[in-house]
């Protein structure tokens, strides 16, 4: 195991507004979900540094509109080198607050590094298109183009569960399309928050471009989404704050990346013996506190026997415990709420007639592994989220059936399908009512620039650089009259 280089010594924390270090009046204190040791304490922030926050966002919104991409495009190169650098810090600071095993937390950083390096890119290529206006009888002798233009200030609201990455699906397009950033992370992982704040202080990024304000996410949200100021939010979490932000938030434009129940098909011509780590890895992955979380599996019949024995056997080896240890694979739950919510999750289903293939205990506030068996759909543990170590597996008795029990969902964020069949592979991709389909993959598959969202309470808008460079940006027409 590794030592830890966090300080732990200097446990007040500061909130940082128009590029100062700004001291709180309120603190709470913060918990390691592993050990409930206190960690740090954090700054809930007032109603009056939330406004100055906001207004350091609302003033320099002209000096990053008015930057050139290659600039913004710079600070963002040097934000992801400056967190290469920092590599190990990042993945500890993550362990710590989230209590992600440290070698997961080591691939998040990885991917928070990719990207910031896309939207350093893609700064580079937003652009619009010219129209053929004499297209149109009225039209002719005139030219028509398209640019895309900043929206200004954007509310950018995150989760604990990829605090790092997620953060960057916000600031890294915000900042790439010359927009200004009122970052609120999640009160349980601020420290990876304040630790990206001190690094785009150092990359060159004008201050009041990006302000951290923590606190509650109803207060500080509220004030965010009632901000004139605000042009934006920008939100991933829970599908019940995301419902709840939409309904507030009047003509603002809001992007939702919410949860999901996600299923996996496999067909009975599948190589189980290649699957199933991809399957244990889906389901187990950062505790299932992942919103495309494996959390449905719908097994041909012909094969269920010998995949469900392959899998908890599989699951019977994955090492539990201690987030900053390098073997660990599966840790604590983000908090004891969380760990007695699952635990009655899982016995409401026995009590009607589901079965534990393995796990359904914990040790400490890390819930083992489960496997549920003939859990019915109408269960918690299948139509919730269940965000924790928690895997349903039932018998299909045609990719047919399992496409309908996929799509009998109030979610929709990711799905996949193992079969080697052509024909059956793109009919599923047609069928299936969700934002992304993984054909011959677990729906718990994400790279940085691909498009990724989802439908039904899943959200709506899309991230991946590209996409929400779309969503922060307003198209401008300029028609030229030539005659
Ligand atoms: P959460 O409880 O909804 O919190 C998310 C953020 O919203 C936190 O910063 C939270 O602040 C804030 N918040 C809470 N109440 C609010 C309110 N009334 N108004 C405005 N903001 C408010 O979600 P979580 O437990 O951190 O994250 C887990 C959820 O995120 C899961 O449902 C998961 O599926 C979803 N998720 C979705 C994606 C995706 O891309 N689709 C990715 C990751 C996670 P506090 O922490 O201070 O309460």
């Amino acid at each position: 195991m590794k030592n830890a280089t966090v300080n732990k010594e200097d446990l007040k924390r500061k909130l940082f507004i128009n590029g100062e270090w700004v001291v709180g009046e309120e603190h709470a204190a913060l918990f390691s979900p592993y050990s409930q040791e206190k960690i740090a304490d954090i700054p809930q922030a007032t109603s009056y540094q939330i406004e100055e926050a906001i207004n350091a966002a609302y003033s320099v919104r002209e000096i990053m509109a008015s930057m050139p991409s290659y600039k913004r495009a710079e600070i963002l190169e040097n934000l992801s080198s400056l967190l290469k650098k920092n590599e190990q810090k990042a993945a500890e600071i993550i362990a710590l607050e989230a209590a992600k095993p440290l070698k997961t937390a080591l691939g998040e950083v990885a991917r928070t590094i990719e990207t910031y390096k896309f939207a350093a890119e893609e700064a580079k290529r937003i652009h619009g298109e010219t129209i053929p206006m004499d297209a149109a009888i009225n039209g002719e002798n005139r030219i028509g183009f398209t640019s895309r233009e900043p929206i200004g200030v954007v509310g950018a609201i995150t989760p604990f569960n990829f605090p790092m990455n997620l953060v960057a699906h916000k600031v890294g397009p915000a900042i790439a399309s010359g927009n200004t950033i009122v970052l609120k992370p999640a009160s349980q992982t601020p420290l990876s928050a304040y630790f990206l704040a001190e690094l785009l202080e150092e990359a060159g990024l004008p201050k009041g471009a990006l302000n951290v304000v923590t606190g509650s996410g109803r207060i500080v949200g509220d004030q965010l989404i009632k901000s004139d100021k605000v042009k934006m939010i920008t939100f991933t979490g829970s599908p019940e704050v995301g419902i709840s932000i939409r309904n507030k938030a009047g003509l603002k434009k809001v992007t939702l990346e919410l949860g999901s129940n996600a299923g996996v098909i496999v067909d009975k011509d599948t190589d189980l013996e290649k699957i199933i780590p991809r399957c244990i890895m889906g389901a187990f992955s950062n505790q299932g506190q992942v919103c495309i979380s494996l959390q449905r599996i719908y097994v041909h019949e012909e094969i269920y026997e010998q995949f469900k024995n392959r899998f908890i056997s599989a699951t019977e080896k994955l090492v539990c415990g201690d987030p900053l240890n390098m073997e660990t694979e599966v840790s604590a739950l983000i908090s004891p709420q969380d760990v007695d919510r699952s635990l009655q999750w899982i016995r409401e289903a026995v009590a009607e007639g589901a079965e534990v293939g393995i796990g359904g205990k914990t040790e400490g506030n890390v819930l083992l592994p489960t496997v549920m068996l003939k859990a019915k759909q109408h269960m918690k543990v299948s139509c919730q989220e269940v965000f924790a170590p928690i895997v349903l597996i039932n018998p299909i008795s045609s990719v047919k059936e399992g496409i309908k029990l996929i799509n009998d969902s109030k979610y929709g964020l990711q799905a996949g399908i193992f079969t080697t069949d052509i024909q059956t592979a793109l009919k599923t991709a047609k069928e299936l009512h969700v934002g992304g389909v993984l054909i011959n993959d677990v729906p718990t598959y994400r790279v940085d620039h691909m498009p990724y969202g989802g439908v039904k309470d899943s959200g709506t808008g899309r991230e991946g650089i590209r996409y929400a460079i779309e969503e922060m940006t307003e198209l401008k027409l300029v028609i030229f009259n030539q005659d």
